[in-house]
């Protein structure tokens, strides 16, 4: 179902009111996140001149070939550039989020901020603290909304080269390449209008698959050998790693990205947890499937959400414990899991 409330936002687009906006997106972005945030920007640029994407935080090495990419601002990197950007815009797009607590202490500044907000998402539950929303959990990204938003608010002769290029990223990443069940008839339409509008999926193949670091592929292949273990009468897959571990391996953000998946390719698993022992907390990603509610099991125990098939949550407890946990509260889902 979507909700759009945007012709207003809309019309003082085109009536060209706004001169300084900011576009976010949450914690360590992936494909969509930036896909979607340089997509909307390089659009933007039509109507104002000063447009901004700033990130809560770094994000993997292979995105950042994508058009536009040299001018975001990483608040991490710069605190004083971002505060200063979001204090004095006059809009804010969060974009493939609806919870502040998603972007860390940039969504304080933005929760803070006088700016109009508007949330163009495709996650469950969103929190209510836009002005305007774009927003429809049916929808296989956040790139198909803004592709859909800009078309048909605006027109589809807006749709560039670069932006139908940031966009079919996104489409890409957030579908597994088009295999998961967020993939429609639908979706594959707009891959082919995206392509038609100058996407080159090919490269855009290889930018993002290709380009991987030998460490990277010695840790997945560490992970798969000696980690990955099965919970059997709980058809699930856990891999766990530790500090000595990451620094081991080099590990760069984006290094795990899609590590969880692996899991799942195995016959008669439904569920493959990764748990990794970041600094300041320990982060959880679940996927499942059929009917199993991941989302739903990261939000009781692990503060998290996301998707029913594809969910995130975290711990600040150690990694051991995190663990022990995660295998204790599984069993209480053992019929459920058997039962897919
Ligand atoms: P990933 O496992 O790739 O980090 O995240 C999978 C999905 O779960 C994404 O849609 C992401 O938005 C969501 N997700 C990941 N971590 C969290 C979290 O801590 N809280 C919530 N609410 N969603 C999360
Ligand atoms: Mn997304």
């Amino acid at each position: 179902m979507l909700i759009n409330n945007t012709s207003l936002l809309v019309q003082n687009i085109k009536d060209r009111k706004y001169h300084s906006v900011v576009i976010t997106t949450h914690h360590k972005p992936d494909g969509d996140a930036m896909g979607s945030t340089l997509g909307l920007c390089a659009f933007l640029k039509e109507f104002i001149d000063d447009v901004v994407v700033c990130t809560p935080t770094d994000y993997a090495e292979n995105l950042f070939w994508l058009p536009g990419n040299e001018n975001v601002i990483d608040f991490e990197q710069n605190p004083a550039v971002v505060s200063e950007k979001v204090a004095g815009a006059e809009l804010i797009f969060c974009l493939d989020f609806n919870r502040l607590s998603r972007i860390n202490q940039l969504g304080e500044l933005v929760g803070e901020s006088k700016a109009s907000k508007i949330m163009i998402d495709h996650h469950l539950e969103p929190e209510n603290f836009s002005d305007f929303t774009y927003w429809n959990h049916q929808a296989s990204s956040t790139c198909e909304l803004i592709y859909l938003w800009i078309k048909e608010s605006f027109g589809p002769g807006f749709i560039s080269k670069d932006i139908a290029t940031c966009l079919y990223t996104g489409l890409m990443t957030d579908t597994g390449n088009f295999q998961h069940n967020n993939t429609k008839p639908f979706t594959l339409r707009l891959a082919a209008d995206l392509m038609e509008f100058g996407a080159d999926h090919l490269a855009i193949h290889a930018n993002i698959y290709d380009v991987f670091t030998l460490d990277r592929t010695k840790l997945w292949g560490y992970c798969l050998y000696k980690k990955l273990e099965i919970i059997p009468e709980c058809r699930t897959a856990l891999i766990y790693l530790d500090r000595d571990e990451l620094r081991q391996f080099h590990v760069q953000t984006g290094d795990t990205e899609g590590l969880v998946n692996f899991g799942l390719g195995l016959k008669d698993i439904v569920l493959s947890v990764l748990i990794i022992d970041r600094t300041e907390r320990v982060k959880m990603s679940f996927r499942s499937k059929g009917t199993f509610p991941a989302n739903e099991f990261a939000g009781k125990y692990f503060e998290g959400g996301g998707h029913r098939n594809a969910a995130g949550g975290q711990s600040t407890e150690t990694l051991e414990e995190t663990v022990a946990k995660f295998k204790a509260s599984i069993q209480w889902y053992k019929k459920e899991l058997q039962a897919i």
